[in-house]
C-alpha cells in the first residue's frame, strides 16, 4: 500500500518543476556567484534574478531580500541581529508571543542569556494573541517584537498587522515569522508593514536548507553569520544557487496556484474531519475561523498522541503531534499548553497537514485508519 503522507507543516516534497529549474545550477552551472569570470557571472545572474522574482512577489526592493540556510537562520537573524542593533539605542527588552516557533523563542533565549529581558505574549483558548497583550507588553525599551504569521502547530493565524502597527507606534522593530504562512497567503511586506520576515523553501515545495529574511531598507541590524561580503555584508557564506534558483521557482509557482490548491486542500481538510468526527471524543484544537486551509489539530480523548503516531506508521500514514522540531522530545506542545490544554490533553493531541498532492482517496483511507486506530487503543488504555 502506497505511503500517505498528511505532514505539510514538518516539510513538503520537492515539486517536479522546481527540481528541473535547480538542476542545471547542480550540474554545468556551478559557478561561485562572486568569482570575477564567466562561470562566476551566470550564476550571479541566477542568484540576481532569483532574488528579483521574490522581491517583487512580496513587495520588496531586491536589496531587502537575504538568503539563508532556512527559516531557523532566518528566524535567529532577525531576532538576534534585530536586538543587538536595537541595544545601541538602549532597547534591551524582547516581545515574542509564546507560540512561536523554536527557532525564535530559542533565539529569545539566546538574547537572554547576553543580558537581554524578554516578555511573552500569552494567547486565548483559539491560540490567538491578544492587542490587548501586545500594547501592554510595549514599553520604550522594546527593541523587537516577533508574532508568527501562522502558527506551525495548530494553524491559527495571527493579528500581523496591528501587531505591527502597535509595535511602530512604539519605536520597536517588528518580525514576523512566515514561515507555515507563506504556502497558503500571500505575503507582501508593504501590507503587512513589518521590518523583518521569514520565510522558508521546503514548506511549499522547495528545497531544504534554504530561506529568506526580509528586512526592511535602512533597519540597522547585526549579522549573525560572518565572513566574505556576500548578500551586502550581511550573511557570509557563498550562496548556495540551486536551492536559491529553486526557492524562486518554487515561491512563483505557489503564488501562482495558491488559491485553487487552498481550495483543494480545504475541501481535502473538511473532509477528513467529517470522516473522524462520528468516533466521538473528537475535539478541533485552535480557533477554526482563523486558520490555514492546510492544519488539522485534533484530540483524541483518552489517547496518547505517541502512540497512535506509532500505529499510523506501522500502517503507512505520516502524521505528526506538533512541530517536527520537538517531536523527538518528551515535553507536550508549547503551544497547546499556552492555549490552556492541560498536559495530558496536550499529550493526547495530533497534527494533520495537507497537502497539493494529497488526494480524496488519501484522505479516506488515512479517516478509516485513524477510526481503526482510535478504536483500538481506547479498547485496550
Ligand atoms: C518550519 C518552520 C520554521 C523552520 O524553518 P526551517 O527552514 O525548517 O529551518 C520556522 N518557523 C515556522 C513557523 C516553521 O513552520
Amino acid at each position: 500500500m502506497d505511503r500517505i503522507y498528511f505532514d505539510h507543516a514538518a516539510t513538503t516534497p520537492l515539486d517536479e518543476d522546481v527540481l528541473n529549474k535547480m538542476l542545471p545550477y547542480l550540474r554545468e552551472c556551478y559557478g561561485n556567484p562572486d568569482s570575477p569570470h564567466g562561470v562566476g557571472r551566470s550564476a550571479m545572474h541566477a542568484v540576481d534574478d532569483a532574488r528579483d522574482t521574490v522581491a517583487g512577489l512580496i513587495g520588496a526592493k531586491p536589496n531587502e531580500v537575504y538568503f539563508t540556510s532556512g527559516g531557523t537562520e532566518a528566524d535567529n537573524w532577525a531576532l538576534i541581529g534585530g536586538a543587538r542593533a536595537q541595544k545601541a539605542k538602549g532597547k534591551t527588552r524582547v516581545v515574542v508571543s509564546s507560540i512561536e516557533h523554536h527557532a525564535v523563542l530559542a533565539a529569545a533565549e539566546e538574547l537572554q542569556k547576553e543580558g537581554f529581558s524578554i516578555t511573552y505574549l500569552p494567547v486565548n483558548e483559539g491560540g490567538r494573541v491578544a492587542l490587548s497583550d501586545i500594547r501592554a507588553a510595549l514599553s520604550d525599551d522594546v527593541g523587537v517584537v516577533a508574532l508568527m504569521a501562522a502558527n506551525n502547530e495548530t494553524g491559527v493565524l495571527q493579528p500581523v498587522r496591528e501587531a505591527a502597527a502597535l509595535a511602530h507606534k512604539n519605536g520597536s522593530l517588528f518580525f514576523c515569522d512566515g514561515v507555515q504562512a507563506a504556502p497558503y497567503m500571500p505575503l507582501n511586506v508593504r501590507d503587512w508593514d513589518v521590518d523583518m520576515l521569514s520565510f522558508s523553501a521546503h514548506k511549499f515545495y522547495g528545497p531544504k536548507g534554504c530561506g529568506v529574511l526580509y528586512i526592511r531598507g535602512g533597519v540597522k541590524m547585526e549579522r549573525l553569520v560572518a565572513g566574505g561580503e556576500q548578500e551586502r555584508g550581511l550573511r557570509g557564506g557563498t550562496v548556495n544557487v540551486p536551492s536559491v534558483v529553486g526557492l524562486a521557482a518554487a515561491y512563483s509557482k505557489n503564488v501562482a496556484t495558491m488559491y485553487a490548491s487552498n481550495e483543494k486542500i480545504q475541501r481535502l481538510r473538511n473532509l477528513f474531519l467529517s470522516e473522524i468526527m462520528p468516533l466521538g471524543g473528537v475535539t478541533v484544537n485552535g480557533d477554526q475561523t482563523q486558520t490555514l486551509p492546510s492544519v488539522l489539530n485534533v484530540r483524541f480523548a483518552g489517547v496518547r498522541n505517541e502512540e497512535f503516531l506509532l500505529n499510523m506508521d506501522l500502517r503507512g500514514v505520516c502524521v505528526a503531534a506538533g512541530s517536527a522540531c520537538a517531536s523527538a522530545s518528551v515535553k507536550p506542545s508549547h503551544v497547546l499548553t499556552a492555549m490552556g490544554l492541560t498536559e495530558d490533553e496536550a499529550r493526547s493531541s495530533v497534527r494533520f497537514s495537507f497537502g497539493k498532492n494529497n488526494t480524496e482517496e488519501e484522505i479516506l483511507r488515512g479517516a478509516a485508519l485513524t477510526k481503526e486506530i482510535i478504536e483500538r487503543l481506547r479498547k485496550f488504555s
